[in-house]
């Protein structure tokens, strides 16, 4: 659908903000309640997972799902009920005025997108190390890509900083082109799942820095190198790398939500168990949620109870509730 074709001057029944797995889930179920239903998303549709080579715990997938192609059949199949998608940035969602009407402000522009019911998905962002030389050298050694950055690695030694499933992951699938992958990890032992482990400790191209920090990313015109801290004995070395990918977890990326819900101390929006926030008519869904699982298969679960919840609601608004 032309995102020409969605205007300012209708009320929509719900706006989605966020295109990965929750909130394209959630648009599969409103508008199969034949919600008029618009999505926003301020990057590439599908999230993390568009940039996840493979997938291996969704269900019904032996063997496994390219995340583009998941995210892709996702999307492929909530535009076939009629969800409609728009790029851009949200910066601001106003409850001010016109009873139960939310105005939703995309990018810089002064008129807002209008609806009775909205569901944030807005998912996470990646966490930055915070050292000397990882803003210097992003895109020239420093990468929290793996499927984008990979290859260029190829025949080179590198460092993967992390310890849960996204490190081991990733470290896994580079050595693919990598000839040695440092994972260095802030404790002794790894948080990622077991199966993610055992392959981890199996691959003779990697090899496990733990209860180590990176102090510094250095290097002349790229990387060359980090410098790496065991915290236990304070002893300090160099350890000479061409590229490091950063897989330190996430933060939910809400700058736009401010106080409007109810958030936790960590910054996550606090739901209940029908994905209702602090605030009626306001739904929310997947990783930026409160809770204590994140996984793709959680987001379109959380999604879909958040789409229904939204119906709900929506329709109790239009006097259409079905009780
Ligand atoms: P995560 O589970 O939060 O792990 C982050 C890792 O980075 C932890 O080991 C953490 O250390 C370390 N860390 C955090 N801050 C750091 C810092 N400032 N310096 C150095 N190390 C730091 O994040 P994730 O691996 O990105 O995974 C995110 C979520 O997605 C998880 O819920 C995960 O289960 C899910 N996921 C699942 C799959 C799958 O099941 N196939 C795949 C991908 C992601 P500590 O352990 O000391 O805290």
């Amino acid at each position: 659908m032309d995102e020409d074709s969605i205007s300012k001057k209708d009320i929509y029944d719900v706006i989605i903000i966020g295109g990965g797995p929750a909130g394209l889930t959630a648009g599969i179920y409103t508008t199969r309640a034949r919600l008029s239903t618009i999505l926003i998303e301020k990057l590439a549709i599908g999230g993390q997972v568009s940039i996840t080579d493979r997938i291996e715990n969704y269900p019904g997938f032996l063997g496994g799902v390219s995340g583009p192609e998941l995210v892709h059949n996702i999307e492929e199949q909530a535009k076939s009920f009629g969800m409609r998608t728009l790029s851009g940035v949200v910066t601001r969602i106003d409850l001010s005025d016109e009873g139960n009407i939310k105005r939703v402000f995309v990018d810089d522009e002064p008129e807002p997108y209008r609806c009775l019911s909205i569901i944030i998905a807005a998912g996470n962002e990646q966490k930055r190390l915070g050292v000397p030389g990882e803003k210097e050298f992003t895109g020239k050694g420093v990468s929290y890509c793996a499927t984008c950055d990979g290859a260029f690695f190829r025949d080179l030694d590198i460092a993967v900083v992390g310890g849960g499933d996204v490190a081991l992951e990733e470290a896994v699938f580079l050595t693919r082109f990598a000839r040695k992958i440092y994972i260095i990890h802030r404790r002794d032992r790894l948080r990622a799942t077991k199966i993610l482990q055992e392959r981890v400790f199996s691959n003779n191209k990697i090899e496990l820095i733990l209860d180590s920090v990176v102090d510094e990313i250095f290097g002349q015109t790229a990387v060359d190198g980090v410098k790496v801290r065991n915290l236990k004995t304070g002893e300090g070395k160099r350890l000479e790398v061409k590229g490091v990918f950063v897989f330190i977890g996430w933060t939910p990326s809400l700058s736009f939500v401010g106080d409007i819900v109810k958030r936790s101390e960590d910054g996550y929006v606090m739901v209940d168990r029908e994905m209702r926030t602090s605030r009626e008519g306001i739904f929310a869904c997947g990783d930026c949620c409160k809770k204590n699982l994140r996984q793709i298969v959680t987001a379109c679960g959380d999604g879909a109870t958040a789409a229904y919840s939204a119906q709900h609601y929506a329709e109790r608004i239009k006097g259409e509730e079905y009780v």
